[in-house]
């Protein structure tokens, strides 16, 4: 037991006006997906919150819903103190052959807690990055990232190419807010100004558009390849038939004053071709970058996931897969902690954050290691873990910082009360596991 440990937790500061029987309307930042849009308006009631505007199915249920506060170890309920006590006996029991896993909902300040122990432990740290993701990640550090923000999106594309995405149901307000319709500096008649050209690829859709090309899966590489001949230009590459539209495609993008090609950089329905397309995309824009102006966007989830891969980047010089057990931070992206799971390598699993974030292999063999649990609604999501502290969430009960998915930070709000903050919880936990610890 550390009871200075625990006063941390019992002494949280809360944002001063919030309550849980009047119902108030404020304005938040959405984690509900990667655009982190900082408009949406919540009615707070009754100790729910729920969306008031602008119409978004995915913020609806980003907002909606019951927040458990439940505290559990071995089974039975405890206090959160007997549980963060009991979590860090685990952690010094197992110190390198601990394995943390951050998922999603939690703001920046969370996730450095986690990593600083994972860094005092000498343990393996990883995200719920998803492998997708992660073969772009690797791509660009292969080749180079030609990105943008969301604004320069806004204000300067005048010809958008969605390569095999249709942003409607995963991102629902990304045509309106930065793609396609807003006027922007250097579009000044907003949709009219802009061409949209949709490319679906096999079962990987893209919306209808001004110009909409298709392919199958097997020809996307030879498509991406031709493409990029066709706009070096020399030279000229033969076109086989099959592939005649792409050189109308190419001369518009040539021709264009700032071209954005926009792909889904998270599982998609081909998801076994992420890193080729994510790598081919790349090039392809590096390409256009010598006749005119081209960014590659990148679509990423919400919940603060590229938050945390800004984190551990900016604090080890790696975004995934980071393993502290030589004392200082080793990259292995190849054999990433989540893979290592089912093989015994890790005594112990601290998830930090949203279990449902984690994919379904992932959850599945957590089943088979102690696990300890913190973060929204882990009793629900991880019921086979050992120790379950359910927490707010970042922008609903917790107020810091979280990343947009261009990488921009943006402050999030916290609109609900909730008994256990995750952010003190996790450092509750690292003062409690490294008391004593002296460097291996
Ligand atoms: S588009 Fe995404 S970030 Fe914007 S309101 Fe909808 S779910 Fe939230």
């Amino acid at each position: 037991m550390q009871p200075t440990v625990w006063s941390a937790l019992a002494h949280r500061p809360r944002e001063p006006g919030l309550t849980t029987l009047e119902s108030t309307t404020t304005t938040t930042t959405c984690l509900g997906c990667g655009c982190a849009c900082d408009d949406l308006e919540v009615v707070v009631a009754n100790g729910q919150a729920s969306m008031a505007s602008p119409a978004c199915p995915l913020a609806s249920a980003w907002t909606g819903g019951t927040w458990p506060a439940a505290v559990r170890a071995s089974g039975a309920p405890v206090t959160a103190e007997a549980a963060v006590a009991a979590a860090a006996t685990l952690l010094q029991a197992a110190r390198a052959r601990t394995l943390v896993i951050v998922a999603p909902g939690l703001v920046l300040d969370a996730q450095r807690e986690a990593i600083a122990l994972a860094d005092g432990l000498h343990a393996t740290i990883d995200s719920a990055t998803s492998t997708a993701a992660a073969e772009g990640i690797l791509a660009a550090q292969r080749r180079g990232r030609p990105g943008a923000t969301l604004g320069e999106l806004r204000n300067r594309a005048d010809l958008v190419v969605f390569w095999g995405i249709d942003p409607s149901a995963r991102y629902p307000r990304f045509n309106a807010r930065y793609a396609l319709d807003p006027v922007g500096t250097q579009v000044t008649t907003g949709r009219a100004g802009r061409t949209a050209v949709g490319v679906s690829i096999g079962v990987d859709h893209a919306a209808p558009a001004d110009l909409s090309l298709t392919f199958t899966a097997d020809q996307e590489v030879t498509a991406l390849s031709l493409l990029r001949a066709l706009v070096h230009g020399t030279p000229a590459p033969t076109v086989p038939p099959a592939f005649a539209a792409l050189t109308d495609l190419a001369a518009r993008m040539v021709a264009a004053r700032y071209v954005a090609i926009v792909h889904e950089a998270e599982p998609g329905a081909e998801p076994a071709r992420a890193g080729t397309r994510a790598e081919a995309l790349i090039t392809l824009v590096q390409a256009l970058n010598t006749p005119t102006r081209a960014v590659l966007v990148s679509l990423r989830a919400g919940g603060n996931r590229n938050g945390f891969e800004s984190v551990l980047t900016w604090q080890t010089g790696y975004p995934m897969a980071v393993d502290f057990g030589t004392g200082v931070p080793t990259y292995a992206p190849a054999a990433r902690g989540l893979s290592l799971l089912g093989a015994g390598r890790f005594d112990v699993v601290l998830v930090a954050g949203d279990a449902s974030g984690l994919d379904t292999a992932t959850r599945e063999a957590l089943s088979g290691v102690p696990t300890i649990a913190i973060g929204p609604r882990a009793s629900e999501h991880l019921p086979s873990a050992r120790i379950q502290i359910d927490t707010g969430s970042a922008g609903i009960h917790e107020a810091g910082i979280a990343y947009r998915m261009d990488d921009v930070a943006l402050p999030v709000h916290a609109v609900l009360n909730h008994p256990v903050s995750a952010t003190e919880t996790l450092r509750a936990l690292r003062l409690g596991a490294l008391a004593g610890a002296s460097p291996a």
